[in-house]
């Protein structure tokens, strides 16, 4: 049978398809319905910030769980009219004519509203974040987001007068350490089994940051944060673990519509969110512009950039239904 054509289909035409229920899909998404723009946000379900029991650094959301974060956007986006809000995967999104055709799988979870498989976008905002990929540490990836975390500035302040471990032994360890320097008790850089670049042990002995060399064998859960078991030596009880996670794009729309890249694995976009690919505009984790060396990876920069984004969506429509 062939694929029904969306084009045919009232209800399967869009102005904009948001691909992304994360805080950058869903600023967005609320961005274009305060617009009256007829909106159709997909979100499969796959947040970054899944493990995260709360999410800080956000003013008015400090501490807020991200599931009811998400819930509450929900409840405001219900309130617009042009918005859909579909749970189900995108599974292509290819340029059809002046817009886009864009595909859905079944939706993934139970109860969640259907719709038709195949649907028209005039543009797209693509929010459909990264991946983390943790370092093979045996115990790590139970502890990851609530002992274990990447970013001092998320996940820092509640490790106060602690001992922290920095779990690495690339440079950037260096860095981490420093940021936690206010704020934990006592540092200590798990090596694993790698020798440190000399200038960066230099840096962490003069900081009084203490290194393990050995091997991590085991992390822990434990009463106070996790225990650190290693290939010989004592264990060390710390209260939180930094990690350095690998990040790729999540889903694999931006190399199949061919947008420009950085060397960070994200999208390249303008201050506005354009990328290189006319009315596809990217918002949050996966997209940054060519000025910063990776994603600013916040809740709070990832909604902005959501509304960046739709606000040139919305004026490249409008541009293009009333042309100079
Ligand atoms: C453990 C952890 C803790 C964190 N804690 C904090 C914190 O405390 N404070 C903070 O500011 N930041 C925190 N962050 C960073 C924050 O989670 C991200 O910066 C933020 O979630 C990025 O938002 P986003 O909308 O770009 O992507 P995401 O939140 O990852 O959302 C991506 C969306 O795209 C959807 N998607 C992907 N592919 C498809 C597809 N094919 N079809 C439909 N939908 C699709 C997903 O289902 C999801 O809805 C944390 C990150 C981690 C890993």
């Amino acid at each position: 049978m062939p694929a029904p054509d969306p084009s045919n289909d009232p209800d399967a035409a869009y102005d904009v398809v948001v691909v992304g229920g994360g805080p950058a899909g869903l600023q967005a998404a609320l961005t274009l319905g305060r617009m009256h723009r007829r909106t159709l946000l997909l979100d499969s379900g796959e947040y970054r910030n899944a493990p995260a029991e709360h999410m800080h650094n956000f003013v008015t959301r400090d501490g807020t769980p991200p599931a009811e974060f998400r819930a509450a956007a929900r409840v405001e986006l219900a309130g617009y009219a042009t918005v859909t809000v579909r749970e189900a995967a995108a599974t292509a999104v290819v340029p059809d004519g002046a817009g886009f055709r864009v595909e859905v799988g079944a939706a993934p979870y139970a109860g969640s509203a259907g719709g038709p498989p195949a649907l028209t976008a005039r543009a797209l905002v693509l929010a459909t974040g990264m991946r983390d990929t943790l370092p093979a540490v045996p115990g790590l990836e139970p502890l990851f987001g609530t002992v274990a975390a990447v970013c001092p500035y998320c996940h820092g302040h509640e490790l106060s007068g602690k001992h922290v471990a920095v779990l690495g032994n690339g440079p950037h360890v260096a860095r981490v350490a420093f940021l936690l320097e206010r704020i934990a008790s006592r540092r200590t850089v798990l090596a694993d089994g790698a020798d440190l670049e000399p200038g960066v042990r230099a840096q962490l002995d003069a900081a009084g940051v203490a290194v393990r060399p050995e091997p991590v064998k085991e992390l822990r859960r434990s009463a106070t944060g996790a225990t650190v078991s290693f290939a010989e030596g004592p264990d060390e009880e710390v209260g939180g673990i930094f990690v350095a996670a690998e990040f790729a794009q999540r889903a694999p729309f931006a190399e199949r519509l061919g947008l420009r890249m950085l060397a960070s694995g994200a999208v390249e976009v303008d201050a506005m969110g354009r990328t290189s690919v006319p009315g596809v505009f990217a918002a949050g984790d996966m997209a940054h512009t060519a000025a910063l060396p990776m994603p600013m990876a916040s809740v709070l920069t990832a909604a902005a950039s959501g509304l960046v984004a739709a606000a040139a969506a919305d004026g490249d429509l409008l541009a293009r239904d009333h042309p100079a």
